[in-house]
C-alpha cells in the first residue's frame, strides 16, 4: 500500500498485513523501519529533524539487537 513516509514525507510503501501495534514502512530515503501506532499518532507533530533523530536512535538500537529499527513514542 502506498503511503507518505512519516519521517521524511516521501512516497513510501507500507508492508501489509500490519503486525499487532506496529507499522512496517519501506521508504526510498529511510529504508525499512517499523513504527508503533502510538508513535505514528504523534510523529506528524514533530519537527523533521526530531523525526530523523528518532529514526537514527531506532537504527542504533536495531544494530545492537540485529532487528528491524522500531520507532516508539518514547523516541519522539
Ligand atoms: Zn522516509
Amino acid at each position: 500500500m502506498s503511503i507518505t513516509c512519516p519521517i521524511c514525507e516521501a512516497e513510501a510503501e507500507e508492508k501489509l498485513p500490519r503486525v499487532s501495534d506496529r507499522v512496517e514502512i519501506i521508504c526510498p530515503m529511510c529504508l525499512r523501519f517499523g513504527i508503533t501506532t502510538s508513535a505514528l499518532a504523534i510523529v506528524s507533530h514533530r519537527l523533521p529533524e526530531d523525526r530523523h533523530a528518532a529514526l537514527y536512535h531506532a537504527r542504533a538500537i536495531a544494530v545492537q539487537d540485529e532487528n528491524l529499527p522500531l520507532i516508539t513514542a518514547g523516541m519522539l
